[in-house]
C-alpha cells in the first residue's frame, strides 16, 4: 500500500481546519498526541473566517447579572428543548474559560472602558453576552488559533479533500484524500480521527456558506458507520442580502440587530410588533425568519423581494466603527450607504443544527475512535441555534474532542490500513473520468438546489418533502452517471462530482427526517402540522447506514435532571 500511495501516519487525524478543528488539534497536540490537521481549503481560509458578530459567552462584564445558567436556559429555549442538555450546560458552563485562554493567545477582543471583553446583544440572548471584535470575530478567532497551532507544531495537509474514512474492523482507521492541485491520492492513518468539517448550506442556491460547505463530514461519517442526528433542523438566517443577485445570500451579520437595527416593510411598518413584541428584532432566527418570509408572501415586501433593515439612526462613526464589513459590504456590493439608509434583507440557508451523533463528555460519534465537533456535529443546539453560540461551541467541543481523540490514540494500537477499501475509494472517486458524455455535475447541483430549496426549505408540508425525496432519487441515479473531462491537475468539475455524493446524502437524510417529524419545532416548520407535538419533544430523529439503503428511527431523548429542569422552568 505505501508504495503504491503517499501516507502519513499519526495519533490524531483532525479532518477541518475551521475553529473545531484547530481547537481539538491544539488540545490534543498539549496532550502529547502526534496531529495531522486536512484542510479542504487553504489554511486560514476555513468558513469560520467569516464569523462576524462574536462568540456567546457568560462572562457578564457588561451584564454583570448573567451566568451560566441564564445562558444555559437561553440555548435550550431557543433550540425549543430539543437540545442535548449536557452538552448545553457544558457548552454554558465552560465557554467564558474558552474565551479567556483564547484572549490569553493573544485574541484582541474590543474592549469596555474598564479593559474587560465587550458584549454586545444578540437574538434569544437574555444578557449582552457576545464577545467581538467588531465584525470580524471569525478572523480574529482564526488567527488566534492558528498560531498557536502551528508554534505547537501540527502538520498541515491543505487543500486536500477526504473522500472515505477507512475502517480496520469495527473502530476507524484513517482516511483516503486527495491533493487539489495534483489529483493524487493520499492516505493518512491515524489512531483517532475528529470529524470538524462544517456544514451542509451549499445545497440550497440563496446561501450564506462558502464552497466548503458540501456536507462532507456528515457524509464520511455515515458512510463509515456513524449515526447522524436531526438533520430536519437548517436555519435559516434571517438576514441575507437579496440585491444584487449576484450576491443575494450573502450574510447580514445579526450585530446589525444587536447594535439596535431595525426591521420594516415596504409600508414603513415595524412588522416584528406583530411577530414577537416583546423581543421585536432580538427574537431568535427562526421566527425572524419566518416573519420576513410572511411579509413578502403577502405582499409587504420590498421591491426586491425582501425587508428593510436600518441601523442608519445611529451615528455614521460608530456604524462604521462597530459593522465596518457591513458598511464596506454594501457600498462595494449593492452601492448602498448603509449610515444613511436601509438594506435590503431576507432569509438565507446558514446553518445546520443536526448532523454526526456525539457524546456530550467526549464528542465521539456511535463509531469507536471517530469524533466530532463544529457544525458537523449534532446536539448542542436543538431545534434552533441561537447566534454566536456557534463560535462558542467550537472552541468548547473542539477542546473537548481533541482531549477524547488524544486519549483514545493512547488506549489502541496502530490500526490496518484495508487494500481492498482503498481501491475502492480510487476506484469510485475515478469513475466520472471513465464515462463519457455522462451527466454534467454542474447541472445535477443546480438541480438539487432548485429541489431544496423549493421542497425543504423555510416552509414544509408532507406532499412536498416526499416530491423532495422522488428528486432526491432521480438525482442520485443522474449522479451515477456523471462524466467529467480534462486531467485530475486542479479540476472543478471533478471536485464537484465528488462533492455531490455528500451533498445528496446528506440532503436525503435532511429530507427523510423533515418528512417524519410531524410537527413544527425551531427550524423546522411544517405547514400541515403547525403546533409543537409533545411526543416529537421527546425523541431525536436518528439516520443510519442499513447496507446501501438510508435508516431512520427515532431515539427517546434522556431525562434532563431535575436542577437543570428547574433552571429552565424559571420565569426569567
Ligand atoms: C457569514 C457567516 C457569519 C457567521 N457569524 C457567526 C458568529 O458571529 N457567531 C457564531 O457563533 N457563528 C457564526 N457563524 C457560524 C459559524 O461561523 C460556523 O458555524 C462555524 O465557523 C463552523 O466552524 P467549524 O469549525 O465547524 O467548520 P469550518 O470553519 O467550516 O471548517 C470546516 C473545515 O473543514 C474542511 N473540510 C470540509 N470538508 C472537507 C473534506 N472533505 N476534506 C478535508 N477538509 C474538509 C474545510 O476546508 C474547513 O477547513 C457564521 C457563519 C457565516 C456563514
Amino acid at each position: 500500500m505505501s508504495d503504491k500511495f503517499e501516507t502519513h501516519e499519526m495519533d490524531v487525524l483532525v479532518i477541518g481546519a475551521g475553529g473545531a478543528g484547530l481547537r481539538a488539534a491544539i488540545e490534543a497536540l498539549g496532550q502529547g498526541a502526534s496531529v495531522g490537521v486536512v484542510s479542504k481549503s487553504l489554511l486560514g481560509k476555513a468558513h469560520t473566517v467569516m464569523a462576524e458578530g462574536g462568540i456567546a459567552a457568560a462572562m457578564a462584564n457588561v451584564d454583570t447579572k448573567d451566568d451560566w445558567r441564564t445562558h444555559f436556559r437561553d440555548t435550550m429555549r431557543g433550540g425549543k428543548t430539543l437540545n442535548n442538555w449536557r452538552m448545553a450546560q457544558l457548552h454554558a458552563q465552560e465557554a467564558p474559560e474558552r474565551v479567556r485562554e483564547l484572549e490569553q493567545w493573544g485574541a484582541l477582543f474590543d474592549r469596555t472602558e474598564d479593559g474587560n471583553i465587550l458584549q454586545r446583544a444578540f437574538g434569544g440572548h437574555t444578557f449582552k453576552r457576545l464577545c467581538h471584535v467588531g465584525d470580524r470575530t471569525g478572523l480574529e478567532m482564526i488567527r488566534t488559533l492558528q498560531d498557536r497551532g502551528v508554534h505547537m507544531g501540527f502538520d498541515v495537509y491543505m487543500e486536500c479533500t477526504i473522500v472515505r474514512l477507512l475502517t480496520d474492523g469495527e473502530r476507524c482507521a484513517g482516511a483516503i484524500g486527495y491533493w487539489r492541485e495534483q489529483g493524487r491520492f493520499v492516505i493518512f492513518k491515524a489512531k483517532s480521527e475528529v470529524i470538524a468539517t462544517g456544514g451542509i448550506g451549499k445545497a440550497w442556491p440563496i446561501t450564506s456558506n462558502s464552497w466548503e460547505y458540501t456536507g462532507d463530514g456528515m457524509s464520511l461519517a455515515y458512510g463509515a458507520g456513524a449515526e447522524l442526528m436531526d438533520l430536519e433542523f437548517v436555519q435559516f438566517h434571517p438576514t441575507g442580502m437579496v440585491w444584487p443577485p449576484g450576491v443575494q445570500g450573502i450574510l447580514v451579520t445579526e450585530a446589525v440587530r444587536g447594535e439596535g437595527g431595525i426591521l420594516r416593510n415596504k409600508k414603513g411598518e415595524r412588522f416584528m410588533e406583530k411577530y414577537d413584541p416583546k423581543r421585536m428584532e432580538l427574537s431568535t432566527r427562526d421566527v425572524v425568519a419566518r416573519s420576513i418570509y410572511t411579509e413578502v408572501k403577502e405582499g409587504r415586501g420590498t421591491e426586491h423581494g425582501g425587508a428593510y433593515l436600518d441601523i442608519s439612526h445611529k451615528p455614521a462613526e460608530y456604524v462604521k466603527k462597530k459593522l465596518p464589513s457591513m458598511y464596506h459590504q454594501f457600498k462595494e456590493l449593492a452601492d448602498v450607504d448603509i449610515t444613511k439608509g436601509p438594506m435590503e434583507v431576507g432569509p438565507t440557508c446558514h446553518y445546520v443544527m443536526g448532523g454526526i451523533r456525539v457524546e456530550a463528555e467526549t464528542a465521539q460519534s456511535t463509531l469507536p475512535g471517530l469524533f466530532a465537533a463544529g457544525e458537523a456535529a449534532a446536539g448542542l443546539h436543538g431545534a434552533n441555534r441561537l447566534g454566536g453560540n456557534s463560535l462558542s461551541d467550537l472552541l468548547v467541543f473542539g477542546r473537548r474532542a481533541g482531549l477524547a481523540a488524544a486519549k483514545h490514540a493512547k488506549e489502541v494500537s496502530t490500526p490496518t490500513i484495508d487494500a481492498a477499501q482503498v481501491d475502492a475509494a480510487e476506484r469510485e472517486a475515478l469513475a466520472p473520468f471513465q464515462r463519457q458524455g455522462g451527466e454534467n455535475p454542474y447541472a445535477i447541483h443546480r438541480d438539487l438546489q432548485t429541489t431544496m430549496q423549493s421542497l425543504v426549505g423555510i416552509f414544509r408540508t408532507r406532499e412536498d418533502v416526499q416530491k423532495a425525496l422522488v428528486e432526491l432519487g432521480k438525482l442520485k441515479e443522474r449522479w451515477s452517471h456523471t462524466s467529467v473531462e480534462g486531467s485530475r491537475m486542479f479540476n472543478p468539475g471533478w471536485h464537484l462530482a465528488l462533492d455531490l455524493k455528500s451533498m445528496l446524502t446528506i440532503s436525503e437524510a435532511v429530507a427523510k427526517s423533515a418528512l417524519v417529524r410531524e410537527e413544527s419545532r425551531g427550524a423546522h416548520s411544517r405547514i400541515d402540522f403547525p403546533e409543537l407535538s409533545a411526543e416529537w419533544g421527546t425523541k431525536n430523529n436518528i439516520v443510519f447506514r442499513s447496507g446501501a439503503e438510508m435508516g431512520l428511527r427515532q431515539d427517546t431523548r434522556p431525562e434532563m435532571p431535575a436542577e437543570l429542569k428547574q433552571i429552565l422552568a424559571e420565569d426569567k
